[in-house]
């Protein structure tokens, strides 16, 4: 019965779960592995959260096991660590799952070695894909994998036009296409109050406009939170379940450790704040304030 504080009794006992307010130091005493959510947690747009910096150095000079679990299939672990260098935080590539890595996993379990990849995002995202075994090719070219890893593209209409076109003339010749989503998320915070579109609203969006055309669309795949693959990664790499994932995103970072079944911490720095209506399955099990 760790960290449930209530017991409502209707007629058999039903837990009902309230979050507990933490501290960093309880956090870090209590689980072997720490996860780490990258925007709202230890980085914002222009800079490294209060405390993110001293929390890194550390783990690192405890030795710990922890990761940075992010959404990101924009940039290699390689380019992320040098872009968190530039915001003052010194996380090595090897400590960063990114949800462009899951892509190879994908392509592993399903044989899609040498298969052609129409890849919707930036160079990084191109290299995740060939790193993964795929041959990545322009988005008018029939393809057997719709990766769509980022919002960012060249001519971004000129391009889903032709991602749109090439997977309706797939549905049409009833080819069979694998439609992958590593980054989920629907958008992002771009700093002083401003919001983007993510690559899921991508997703979304093709979704939508190829239902019109088939009854049975075929369904994007996600990949990073809230979704499992992520999580099997991290315990993968991290060699246990017994992980706490700190996040400040209900519907990416504490749904996704929730239905993995591992503990979660919600910190009020990022994007949600917990109240009293938060919905049972989206309630974190520990409340931190900040890192610092
Ligand atoms: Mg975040």
């Amino acid at each position: 019965l760790k960290h449930e504080k209530a017991l409502e009794i209707t007629g058999r006992c039903r837990i009902v779960r309230m979050p507990t307010p933490t501290s960093l130091d309880a956090i870090l005493e209590g689980y072997p592995v720490i996860l780490l959510d990258a925007y709202g947690v230890l980085v914002h747009s222009s800079g490294a959260m209060a405390g993110a910096r001293a929390l890194i150095e550390r783990l690192r000079h405890e030795g710990r096991r922890w990761f940075v679990l992010t959404n990101d299939a924009s940039r290699l672990p390689d380019t992320a660590a040098r872009h968190y260098q530039r915001l003052g935080l010194e996380i090595p590539a090897e400590a960063i799952i990114t949800s462009g890595q899951l892509i190879a996993r994908y392509f592993h379990d399903h044989g899609l070695r040498g298969a052609k990849t129409i890849v919707f995002g930036t160079p990084d995202s191109v290299r995740y894909v060939e790193q993964a075994g795929g041959i990545p090719v322009p988005p008018h070219e029939d393809a057997e994998v719709i990766a769509i890893c980022d919002e960012a593209a060249g001519d971004f209409l000129g391009e889903i036009d032709h991602v749109l076109s090439t997977i309706i003339r797939a549905i049409d010749r009833g080819r069979r296409l694998h439609l992958i989503l590593p980054n989920p998320d629907l958008i992002y915070p771009k700093g002083s109050g401003g919001f983007g579109i993510a690559a899921g609203s991508v997703a979304v969006m093709i979704e939508h406009a190829i239902a019109l055309r088939t009854p049975s669309p075929p369904r994007f795949v996600s990949l990073g939170k809230p979704f499992a693959p992520i999580f099997e990664e991290a315990e993968r790499r991290s060699g246990t379940r017994e992980m706490i994932l700190i996040g400040d995103q209900i519907e990416t970072d504490i749904l996704g450790a929730r239905r993995y079944g591992i503990t979660s911490a919600l910190v009020a720095t990022g994007v949600s704040q917990y109240d009293e209506s938060t919905p049972e399955d989206r309630r974190p099990d520990l409340l931190l304030e900040s890192l610092a």
